[in-house]
């Protein structure tokens, strides 16, 4: 559907599911541009061809060939327009071999150059057009020099007026390289380098901070708690305050539906629980050794400090010590290689009543949202969490440390209508102390039928947000 008022949107990301993921930036990116497609815009995504199973099993046009420099260095590089249009929307990758050609998406040595490189070819492609976006949605460090050369940069003088949007999904996060690759960095008016400077480097998200005509946050409470800890950008952040807002995340309802969701075993709408969910849970416990009649606590995420990972041996250690035989718990992720060793050791050590899964298995993650009782999220740091809105829908009540996104989408089922448990340290006491209750709210049967459907009717679809994203770009032109 084209409207007259319909916009072409340009999303740059370096991750977009189902094309490549590794957290909730692939799900919003595989997402939010669909819904904006469902408003009548034009939507478009743009991330760079990596050698992983979606490349070697979809067919692809090249539609644009060129090379770049890179500081002394040539790369030859094409634009791939995916054939099938299979996402809803037009997927574009940057192939340049020698640089993006790696099955992963990030933590190579040359991520700086990578994703500099990344940048450079979109807009050298953009620069080509005989026409001009409407907007340019860039998320994330990757892609946080494109508002500063858009407005800097020489050779792209021709998309000045081009508006752009930064949407900041991690903070933590902010791509710094030092000075001496400032040579990287296409020709620019050189008194504007102080816009790239932060803390004595380059430093990607600031730049985009300064420069991005609007920033957004992926969640109101996300952005509240940047202004007083941002890992180093506070100031940045309120200094900008006034081009700032948050939106909150939605959800992909068509790929995350427990009756529809083909990776679970038995399907089920809100009317089937809790007896439909049962049926996920012995699936999953036969597959991890665990007893279904107790109440099961699950953990999906990356194993980093920011997730709160490093409580999970202790929490679990301590639960299974105080409540034994009454509780069970399955930890899936990968990270910090400590934290992994802690896991293993602490399921040797408890023997029965705990099992994890390192490693990334998106099929896994849909069965433990189907399957479990409960999700844990002890997050330090959470901008928005998708996972907790995966666990709503799925009937799964969230136990979440009261944070950010956090903050803004569980609400504790002691108060009228709650969906959740929260606590407010990221602590193991306060975590052990939400074990109990969820097993208080699991064995008063009634009560957590309530709390499981109060979550499965919320809605957290992408409507609202992907319409708040077209109000802010319409606020700029
Ligand atoms: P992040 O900070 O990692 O982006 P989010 O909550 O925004 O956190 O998104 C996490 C996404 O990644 C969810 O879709 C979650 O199910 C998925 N995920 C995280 N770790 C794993 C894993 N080990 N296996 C499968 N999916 C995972």
């Amino acid at each position: 559907m084209y409207t007259i008022s319909s916009m072409e949107i340009l999303h740059v990301s370096a991750e977009c599911y189902p094309v490549a993921k590794v957290g909730g930036l692939g799900d919003v990116v595989g997402a939010l541009p669909k819904y904006q497609q469902q408003l009548g815009h034009v939507a478009k995504v743009v991330l760079p061809a990596y050698r992983n199973k979606f490349y070697d099993t979809h067919e692809f046009d090249v539609v644009h060939q060129a090379g770049m420099w890179l500081g002394h260095e040539w790369y030859h590089f094409n634009i791939l327009k995916e054939r099938q249009n299979s996402l809803e929307f037009d997927l574009y990758l940057v192939d340049i071999p020698g640089l993006l050609d790696t099955p992963g998406v990030y933590g190579y040595p040359n991520d700086t150059e990578r994703f500099l490189a990344f940048q450079i070819a979109v807009l050298d492609w953009i620069n080509e057009w005989n026409h001009l976006p409407d907007v340019i949605h860039c998320h994330d460090h990757h892609t946080g020099l494109i508002p500063f050369l858009l407005s800097w940069g020489y050779k792209y003088s021709r998309l000045k007026e081009v508006p752009s949007v930064l949407t900041i999904h991690n903070a933590q996060y902010q791509g710094q390289f030092g000075w001496d690759k400032l040579y990287l960095i296409p020709g620019f008016d050189l008194w504007k380098s102080g816009l790239l400077d932060w803390g004595g480097c380059i430093n990607p998200l600031a730049a985009a901070i300064k420069c991005a005509w609007r920033v957004t946050t992926v969640s109101p409470g996300y952005l509240e708690e940047l202004y007083t800890n941002a890992n180093g950008l506070e100031w940045l952040i309120s200094s900008e305050r006034a081009k700032t807002c948050g939106i909150i995340n939605g959800i992909d309802t068509v790929v995350w539906d427990p009756a529809t969701d083909p990776r679970i075993s038995n399907n089920y709408t809100p009317e089937l629980v809790p007896e439909g969910k049962e049926v996920n849970k012995v699936k999953l416990c036969e597959r991890f050794g665990l007893d279904a009649s107790l109440p099961l606590i699950s953990f999906i995420g990356r194993l980093v400090g920011d997730k709160g990972a490093d409580l999970l041996p202790e929490i679990i250690g301590r639960s299974l010590h105080e409540l034994p035989g009454e509780v069970n718990f399955l930890v899936l992720g990968s990270g910090d290689p400590h934290i992994e060793a802690q896991l293993k050791e602490t399921r040797n050590y408890a023997s029965y009543g705990f099992n994890l899964h390192i490693g990334y298995d998106e099929a896994l993650s849909h069965q433990i949202y189907a399957g479990s009782d409960f999700l844990l999220m002890p997050s330090r740091v959470e901008p928005c969490g998708l996972n907790q809105l995966y666990a709503l829908r799925y009937g799964t009540v969230p136990v979440v440390r009261s944070t950010g996104g956090l903050k803004d989408t569980v609400t504790d089922f002691g108060d009228a209508g709650g969906v959740g448990i929260r606590f407010i340290q990221p602590s193991v006491w306060d975590a052990c102390t939400s074990v109990k209750r969820a097993l208080e709210l699991y064995h008063d049967k009634r009560r957590m039928r309530d709390v499981q459907l109060a979550g499965m009717h919320l809605d957290h679809s992408w409507t609202t947000s992907a319409a708040q994203y077209v109000d802010l770009y319409r606020s700029m032109k």
